[in-house]
């Protein structure tokens, strides 16, 4: 399948179906804790990246080879702002005339300021935007935005989808040491929070590969001050340990590639993907992951990562 991946283990969504509507780093944002490296180049277009039938038909087959159980949720999430794709509204009704189990986007929720798009992410379930700062200073710094995507407009956006929307508005703070985990940062996200008025915040961790090498994830006292600030609706969501699931696709190798290109992952939790194939099936996917040209080995906290082979992360020695 080249749309349609998982489901894969969530801790907010359960297992979730992934529906990717965009190439690889099609965003208007270039985050420098990004897990799918830098944005080359920035994007904001909005259009048909990939025929809309042909990503519906997939979702159709996917959902009709899950048992009941084995799905919950399918969400509009992979390698790019999903939110660029012209036809997002489209697909999530299509979806909802497909079945009944919630529908979620996680997006950068930086066009949420056009109505066309609050109109098109109505029926969703949940819609998770970010806000990683409460400041054009720190927006700048951390999501090193497309100059479209103004600080004033990334805050409207919420505000006036949340005075509409029927569903959950679930805002992701993904914090990261020495940038928006400090006191100041935090109070003015707090503020930015106030008015957007969301039902939750979750915080987040950079625990996959970031785009830069010198992104680190905030430490115990940084989750501790986030928690403390940002208040009660706000918790901090650990990365989930449930299993991935790679069939539908042609190959073993395929479908390691189709999960690693959304989620690059730790090489040991790769191997423990793998644990229902044999010693040598993990040996020859690994090696035939390293020959195909479509994987790579990013270097990250000391941890080796696999991630798909076009993201572009700079090592230190390219900075
Ligand atoms: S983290 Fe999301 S919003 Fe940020 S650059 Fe990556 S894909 Fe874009």
């Amino acid at each position: 399948m080249k749309y349609v991946f998982g489901p894969v283990p969530s801790r907010r969504l359960g297992q979730s179906l992934g529906i990717d509507p965009v190439p690889l780093k099609t965003c208007n944002w270039n985050c420098v804790y990004c897990q799918l490296g830098r944005s080359k180049p920035l994007t904001n277009e909005r259009r048909e990246y990939f025929p809309r039938e042909e990503i519906i038909a997939e979702v159709e087959q996917a959902l009709a080879t899950h048992k009941a159980g084995e799905i919950d949720w399918v969400t509009f999430v992979g390698s790019g702002e999903t939110t660029l794709h012209t036809s997002i509204g489209w697909l999530i009704r299509q979806v909802k005339s497909l079945t009944r189990l919630p529908v979620a986007v996680i997006t950068n929720g930086s066009l949420l300021y056009l109505p066309e798009m609050r109109l098109e992410l109505s029926p969703a379930d949940a819609v998770l935007p970010s806000l990683d700062a409460g400041d054009a200073r720190l927006y700048r710094k951390i999501n090193r935005p497309h100059p479209e995507v103004s600080f004033v407009r990334l805050i409207e956006g919420p505000v006036a989808f949340l005075k509409e929307y029927q569903g959950k508005l679930w805002v992701e703070v993904m914090l990261v040491q020495g940038l928006n985990d400090t006191e100041a940062a935090l109070r003015e996200i707090a503020a930015a929070l106030k008015s957007i008025q969301p039902d939750e915040v979750h915080i987040l961790q950079p625990t996959r590969p970031p785009a830069e090498t010198w992104v680190q994830p905030s430490d115990e006292e940084g989750l501790l001050r986030a928690r403390a600030i940002l208040g009660d609706i706000a918790r901090v969501i650990h990365p989930s340990s449930g299993s991935f699931d790679l069939s539908g696709a042609e190959s073993l190798v395929e479908a390691v590639i189709g999960i690693i290109t959304r989620h690059p992952m730790r090489e040991d939790e790769l191997i423990e993907t793998l644990k229902h194939f044999s010693q040598g099936e993990v040996s020859a996917t690994l090696t035939e992951l390293e020959k195909c040209g479509k994987a790579q080995v990013v270097e990250r906290f000391g941890t080796r990562f696999w991630s798909a082979s076009p993201a572009y992360y700079p090592s230190w020695k390219s900075q």
